[in-house]
């Protein structure tokens, strides 16, 4: 009996290619896959990360549904300039440093992966300033350019154009009004479990809704 054929060399995966370890970027885009689904998991990760670093106040601002433009702004604890590169890689984290730690964790989010993974599908900056800081830093993950900005105390991350480099992804996404609506609940979910912060959402810089303490 004669073997059936295996499908032709160039046809990608089971054709007989060596095993080699993927590069980082590439991972980071697969862990996208898990981490951000759509716009509105990236307003999720970013205000988990806005109550973990103790924000009182969070703003989302949204363009196009989301998927234009995503920025968080918070006036949590900010990161040091120093950890600023450190916090757009992979695994890295300042919530957890230990297996017993991780037991242990009461923030929200500790996967350590959400930014890098955002920022590989996406052009992301993030700005920020710390209390003893005598400006705010502002890092384009792209470019890895960091300079001097302005701003009082706190975090903003900006994302543009989620899944830019990644077409079949964008492909997935829904129209604007779906996306939207999905960025709206999700904060609203958020808002409710957190009474003792405020928050605010703009779509399109239109005022959508407020909730003060
Ligand atoms: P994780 O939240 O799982 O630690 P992330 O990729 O979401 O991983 O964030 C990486 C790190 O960047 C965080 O551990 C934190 O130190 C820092 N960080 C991210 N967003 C903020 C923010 N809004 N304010 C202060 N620190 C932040
Ligand atoms: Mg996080």
């Amino acid at each position: 009996m004669k073997p059936v054929p295996l499908a032709p060399q160039s046809a990608g995966a089971g054709t007989g290619r060596r095993i080699r370890e993927l590069p980082d970027e590439l991972v980071s885009q697969i862990a996208a896959g898990e981490v951000v689904e759509r716009p509105a998991s990236v307003v999720r990760e970013l205000v988990d990360n806005a109550l973990d670093a103790g924000a009182t106040q969070v703003t989302v601002r949204l363009a196009a549904g989301g998927v234009r433009s995503i920025s968080v702004e918070d006036d949590g604890a900010g990161i040091p300039v120093e950890d600023l590169p450190l916090a757009l890689k992979r695994h890295a984290t300042s919530k957890i440093a230990s297996l017993a730690e991780l037991e242990s964790v009461v923030t929200m989010g500790f996967r350590g992966e959400a930014l890098a993974a955002i920022a590989s599908v996406s052009e992301l900056t993030l700005t920020t300033r710390t209390h003893d800081a005598a400006h705010a830093w502002r890092l384009h993950a792209r470019s890895g350019e960091l300079g001097p900005a302005a701003r009082a105390m706190g975090t903003t991350v900006e994302v543009h154009d989620l899944y830019f480099n990644t077409p079949a992804r964008r492909k997935f996404l829904k129209s604007e009004s779906t996306e939207y609506a999905h960025c709206a609940d999700v904060l609203q979910r958020m808002a409710l479990a957190r009474p003792d912060v405020s928050f605010s959402l703009m779509h399109n810089r239109a005022i959508k809704w407020r909730v003060a303490t």
